[in-house]
């Protein structure tokens, strides 16, 4: 018998379960460009409402909602200071270039987080030779941080400093809601120190499509015509924002079992000579460096999948493993003794068939 493959590839291969699709089969909707559709009106005031903001503006993707955000808070030409392992300057096409002329301006976190030493000195003077600062993006959890929540005193440090030089803050918060779960502190909490928060309602969620963008009145009403342009107007979308309602009523505390698999994920790498935590996990993600021994990340995620595990090659030598609704803390063992079964393959110089993994 072969057992079912385990996803770990990451936390938006979430199904929607047989609750969430009732739900959505049963929502009420109407034309959302006419702002008349009953349940993405809901949402987007239970979003509000959970992080602490006037308004909110539901996307189809985390990625438009931080580029709006950027387009909301800078004009062509401007610049913001960002983390260099970020999502918007990584993994969004540089859109912030391709759509709105910006300029990043990246600094170098450990494990994602910035110190406000770091950015204090970036903010370039009003002279016509320089771009102007405008903006400073933080992420939390940190994706390439290995899930990292940001210190509480860094977020708040660093958006101080942004506010008071008269800068503007936005928070990419696609897994805030595994920060609030593992750190036991409310969205609020955290998205206090931001002007905008975007989050995702597609990842450990689990509802099928859709983020949001959450900030002042002024704020989304900007976005809302940022959103038009950038082709992000839908119209009966409450059947996807009922998925996102069910998520946000029924899935967040569940986090927790996510991070719990996470941690004995990270306790069986840990044991393995050669395999590195970076750094050892404290949400639902496990980022580890593989020693040249071992061969390449994209052998060693073949290997994982000959054992039926699916985790993605994150550089030539790091492995990403993402924890997830799909996943039970049952497979736990199954996980862990895959890990250690293909590190003695590597060792024992069996080889890795299929290697066809990309980086993430
Ligand atoms: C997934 C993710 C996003 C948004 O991704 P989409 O695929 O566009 O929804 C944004 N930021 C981070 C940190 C993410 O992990």
């Amino acid at each position: 018998m072969t057992l079912p493959v385990i996803d770990l590839r990451s936390d938006t291969v979430t199904l929607p379960t047989p609750e969430m699709r009732a739900a959505m089969a049963d929502a009420a909707v109407g034309d959302d460009v006419f702002r008349e559709d009953p349940a993405v009106n809901e949402l987007q005031e239970v979003i509000a409402d959970l992080l602490g903001k006037e308004a909110a503006l539901f996307t189809p993707s985390g990625s438009m909602a931080n580029q709006i955000a950027l387009r909301t808070h800078c004009q062509q030409g401007d610049e913001f200071i960002c983390e260099s392992g970020c999502h918007v300057f990584n993994y969004e096409q540089g859109a912030f270039a391709q759509l709105s002329g910006l300029i990043p301006r990246t600094v170098d976190g450990k494990y994602g987080v910035l110190r406000l030493d770091q950015v204090q000195g970036l903010i370039r003077p009003d002279n016509e030779h320089l771009a102007r600062t405008r903006l400073v993006t933080l992420e939390n959890t940190h994706n390439r941080g290995g899930g990292k929540i940001l210190p509480m005193e860094s977020v708040k440090e660093v958006c101080g400093w942004a506010h008071e030089n008269g800068l503007a803050t936005h928070l990419d918060g696609a897994r805030l809601f595994n920060a609030v779960v593992a750190s036991k502190t409310a969205a609020k909490e955290w998205s206090q120190y931001f002007d905008t928060v975007s989050v995702c309602f597609s990842k450990g969620l689990g509802a099928p499509v859709g983020s949001a963008l959450a900030g002042t009145k002024e704020m989304i009403a900007a976005a809302h015509r940022h959103r038009k342009m950038f082709g992000g107007g839908m119209r009966q979308a409450g059947i996807i924002a009922a998925g996102a309602l069910f998520a946000l009523r029924h899935q967040v505390d569940r986090l927790a079992e996510d991070h719990e698999l996470a941690r004995q994920i990270g306790s069986a790498v840990a044991e393995v000579p050669g395999l590195t935590l970076s750094p050892p996990p404290e949400t639902n993600i496990v980022l580890f460096d593989l020693d040249m021994h071992l061969g390449t990340a994209a052998e060693f995620s073949a290997r994982l999948e000959e054992r039926g595990v699916l985790a993605m090659a994150f550089g030539p030598q790091q492995i990403r493993a993402v924890t997830h609704l799909n996943v039970s803390l049952a497979e736990g063992p199954r996980i862990c003794d895959a890990i250690a079964a293909c590190a003695e393959d590597a060792v024992s110089g069996r080889p890795a068939s299929h290697v066809t993994s990309t980086y993430g």
